[in-house]
């Protein structure tokens, strides 16, 4: 469910360990661009149970893609390179690269997914960000 009042959408997933809408190879994974409504980027929630893998590796036209490890632990495959990643893994990935992911035997492995296209940040942090010293907490 997804709640959407001028300037922002909120939506509310519940744990990420109850992700429940199971693709055809058994993987947990949901799209959030048009629920959130976003427009600069694609986020992706994917759970993979215990000794899972994704179905297949793939790559990107234009757009790179970082992987955050929220829960649980298992193995990337970069091109030939593999590491091993558990919650709090961060792993940005080039478009061009092959990659896929697996579960470890013992326990799922979940992971948000956020792709954009390479070099199109312009501004972000201090050049982008503007203060609001009007405002303050309503209770
Ligand atoms: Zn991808």
């Amino acid at each position: 469910m997804s709640t959407t009042i001028k300037n922002f959408t909120h939506v509310d997933l519940g744990k990420f360990s109850g992700l429940t809408d199971k693709t055809a190879d058994g993987r947990s994974k949901k799209f959030m661009k048009a629920d959130l409504g976003l427009t600069g980027m694609e986020i992706s929630v994917t759970r993979i149970d215990a000794g899972g893998k994704t179905p297949f590796f793939h790559s990107h036209k234009q757009n790179e893609e970082l992987y955050i490890v929220v829960e649980g632990s298992g193995q990337m495959q970069l091109d030939d390179h593999v590491i091993d990643v558990k919650e709090g893994s961060m792993v940005n990935v080039a478009p061009k690269c092959s990659r896929a992911l697996r579960a470890s035997a013992k326990e799922a492995l979940t992971y948000l997914c956020v792709q954009a296209k390479e070099n199109s940040l312009e501004q972000y942090t201090k050049e982008d960000g503007v203060r609001h010293e009007e405002h303050t907490w309503k209770n």
